[in-house]
């Protein structure tokens, strides 16, 4: 339970995206603010500027959704993970602290390659690999593999590079086509250690 009396009614909220875990904005809200983003799972402040609740995307329609929300060891902080619609700052950057992080590009691109699949989307590479099945798919992650394993014996680091890039692009695909994402995966890695 958060005291709000405890810290003069405004607590201090970081927004993470729930994806890539890139910190996006801070904002304050009173307990106003908190009920209405819990009951409504889109993320409302108090603006301080404003002087009054202030849903974020009121206006440009850049909401953030609710995913989890955490409260810190002395219960004066919030932690939000959220999922951002298009970008957060209003200067036009993707987070307030700047531009996106390439981290987690990685999870974008797993994104990418599910709606690709989900939305039948004709022209999409993606999606012309996933119609001609498992086996096919499971055969290029397999080619890319063996590609890898040609380019690691030689001094070419761009060709390495590449190949790497393209057995992750292929395992992503064959991922999503068994049903799988790659948290499923990092949590068989982190049981591992
Ligand atoms: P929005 O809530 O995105 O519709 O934006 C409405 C107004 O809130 C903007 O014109 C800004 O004044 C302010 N604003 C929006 N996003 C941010 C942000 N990330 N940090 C601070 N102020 C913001
Ligand atoms: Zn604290
Ligand atoms: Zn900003
Ligand atoms: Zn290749």
């Amino acid at each position: 339970m958060i005291n709000f009396n405890k810290t003069n009614s405004l607590v201090p909220v970081i927004i993470q995206d729930s994806r890539t875990l890139q910190v996006l904005m801070l904002g304050y809200m009173n307990e106003e603010a908190f009920e209405k983003t819990k009951r409504e799972g889109v993320v409302t402040f108090f603006s301080r500027s404003k002087g009054r609740l202030w849903t974020k995307g009121e206006e440009s329609g850049n909401f953030l959704t609710v995913k989890s929300i955490d409260i810190d060891c002395d219960q004066d902080t919030i932690l939000i993970k959220a999922v951002p619609e298009n970008i957060v700052c209003h200067t036009g950057s993707f987070s307030c602290f700047g531009e996106k992080d390439s981290k987690g590009f990685l999870y974008e691109l797993e994104d990418t390659v599910s709606k690709r699949i989900d939305e039948k989307r004709e022209g999409s590479y993606t999606y012309s690999l996933y119609q001609k099945g498992i086996n096919k798919m499971a055969q290029k992650v397999g080619e890319e593999a063996v590609e890898l394993v040609i380019e690691a014996k030689d001094q070419n680091d761009e060709l390495f590079k590449n190949e790497a890039a393209d057995l992750m692009y292929h395992f992503l695909i064959l991922l999503k086509a068994k049903g799988f994402t790659l948290e499923d995966i990092e949590e068989i890695l982190k049981n591992r250690s």
